[in-house]
């Protein structure tokens, strides 16, 4: 017993040192700690994440960082493994998107020799993948005039070129035609559209399957000119609502045409081929698929008051009301360059009252408004 208290005694001093050692350390690493933390605060109240602050730190740039203040771009730059040191100031000077690889690409245009209000104006136009692709091009020449439109999409930079040259169109409109395939040829390079909803689109450059079916309802023999009609479920309670209302004002609408599916359309064609030949088909009738009526949102719409629609008190009374109850003209006279359809004043298209009311304020196309808004 009394051995092992003698050792035990013996070995209490060393510990002591030890031990008071180990204390400073402790004390000097908390301290080291605490104004790490500190640092990394600073930075963070900023809005630069947890990683991004910390490589600032590291780098030493936080005396920069501070300087700035907020900057998303920078913010990426040091979450980036591609941040490059020498860039930190365009970085800071550079708009930032969401984007993946953001830092890798704005590193590849900024090599390119692109300005940094050029690379902002490259970034809004295209995703990660597009923006990759227009780096790797050579240097373009007509960036802003092209890019100042604010749907212009990068991948279509050569086709708005060469429409701009061929048509001398000004950049807005080559823009816009060139995004709504315009420059393409009609009915052969087409895009197949898939799924319903009330805004979809199609067209001439937009295909309908011959399957495609909406979720159909037959419309009541009071207010279509035949019996059997079909169209869409709330295109149709849309119209009866437009219907009693221009009833009570004195006015008498019809629908003569709604649904007609792709086998309709192509009897439809037959029909008129044998009655006005090859050429009236190939300029009036939309071909199978490309019929916006097979979308069962489309009504050819007529008057109980005279047997020419566009003669019609209740023509002018649909161009001033129908907006209200979701429905726009849908190829007027003015458009038939975008529409790609002559001018129709009875074909009437459902798109819903948001969309309608912004066509008829702004008096546009459904091709504007889906390029505009939708063309993503
Ligand atoms: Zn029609």
């Amino acid at each position: 017993m009394g051995k092992v208290q003698k050792k035990r005694l013996k070995l209490k001093e060393p510990y002591v040192k030890v031990l008071k050692v180990l204390g400073v350390i402790c004390v000097v690493l908390i301290a080291v700690f605490v104004f790490y933390r500190k640092e990394i605060g600073e930075i963070k109240s900023l809005g630069y994440s947890e990683k991004a602050s910390n490589n600032i730190l590291f780098k030493y740039k936080k005396d920069y960082v501070l300087s700035v203040g907020e900057n998303k771009t920078l913010n990426a730059a040091f979450e980036s493994d591609n941040f490059k040191e020498e860039y930190l100031e365009d970085y800071s000077k550079i708009n930032y998107v969401k984007q993946d690889n953001l830092i890798k690409n704005i590193n590849k245009l900024i090599k390119k020799g692109y300005s940094n209000s050029d690379i902002s104006l490259i970034l809004e136009h295209g995703d990660s993948k597009e923006v990759s692709e227009f780096a790797d091009r050579e240097k373009v020449k007509y960036l802003e005039e092209f890019f100042s439109v604010k749907y212009a999409k990068l991948s279509n930079y050569d086709r708005y070129l060469n429409y701009s040259y061929e048509t001398g169109e000004d950049e807005e409109t080559t823009v816009l035609y060139v995004n709504l395939n315009l420059d393409k040829t009609p009915y052969e390079d087409y895009e197949d559209v898939k799924k319903f909803s009330y805004d979809m689109v199609v067209n001439k450059y937009r295909k309908l399957g011959e399957d495609f079916e909406p979720n159909l309802v037959e419309i009541k023999e009071e207010y279509a000119s035949e019996k059997g009609m079909k169209a869409e479920r709330v295109a149709v309670n849309a119209f009866i609502k437009m219907y009693e209302d221009a009833k009570k004002e004195g006015y008498g609408l019809v629908i003569n045409s709604s649904y007609r599916s792709y086998q309709d359309q192509v009897d439809i064609a037959e029909t008129y081929r044998e009655l006005y030949g090859d050429s009236y088909v190939e300029k009036y009738v939309a071909k199978p698929g490309f019929s916006e009526h097979q979308t069962g949102l489309a009504f050819d719409i007529g008057s109980t008051s005279s047997n020419v629609f566009a003669n019609s008190k209740e023509y002018t009374w649909m161009q001033e009301n129908a907006y209200k109850y979701g429905f726009i003209l849908r190829f007027p006279k003015k458009y038939e360059d975008i529409t790609g359809f002559r001018n129709e004043p009875w074909h009437y298209r459902y798109v819903g009252t948001k969309i309608s009311k912004y066509i008829w304020e702004n008096d546009i196309t459904l091709e504007e408004y889906y390029a505009l808004f939708l063309d993503k």
